[in-house]
């Protein structure tokens, strides 16, 4: 009997994924959003620009807006703290890297603006992406960047600060 060894490739975390990212776009910390949303241009060829925005009604403090010709537009909450800014365009960005909005994506009508729909499970996987790019972005452990998002008092981001409090980079 052969004993056949299973190619069981194991699923890298997001912590590895998210600095193998780095590794490929050659980004090293300590560095800023705005870097690697430079580098991902590049590496995808897509153009990709940030733009305050008010959100009054919105729920959320950040989304983005894909456009068929590889464009895409973050919008951030105009008067976000800065780690909280570093934070919203990191989540962004991570649905763009990890393709959950591609220029492709159909966009609807919510809170007064078109969006495109991700799903709850992309969005936890953006936000997991987010805390940990913000926090080796800044090298800084998962416990320093829930408390530092916690005193920018922006409640709507309170669950995350919440979440941030049992993880670790
Ligand atoms: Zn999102």
């Amino acid at each position: 009997m052969v004993l056949r060894m299973s190619r069981q490739t194991q699923i890298p975390g997001m912590r590895e994924q998210v600095i193998e990212t780095c590794t490929e776009l050659k980004l090293r910390p300590p560095f800023e959003a705005i870097d690697l949303l430079l580098r991902m241009t590049k590496a995808r060829n897509y153009v990709i620009e940030v733009a305050p925005h008010p959100m009054i009604g919105h729920t959320v403090s950040g989304f983005v807006h894909p456009f068929r010709d590889g464009v895409f537009i973050i919008y951030y909450q105009h008067d976000a703290p800065k780690v909280l800014l570093e934070y919203i365009i990191y989540h962004e960005l991570a649905h763009i890297w990890l393709k959950h909005v591609t220029p492709e994506s159909v966009k609807v009508l919510r809170d007064g603006t078109f969006v495109t729909l991700t799903s709850p499970q992309q969005e936890r996987d953006a936000d997991e992406w987010a805390r940990y790019m913000t926090a080796y972005a800044q090298i800084m452990t998962g416990c320093e960047l829930a408390e530092r998002l916690h005193a920018t008092g922006v409640q709507r981001f309170s669950r995350y600060g919440k979440m941030l409090s049992h993880f670790e980079v």
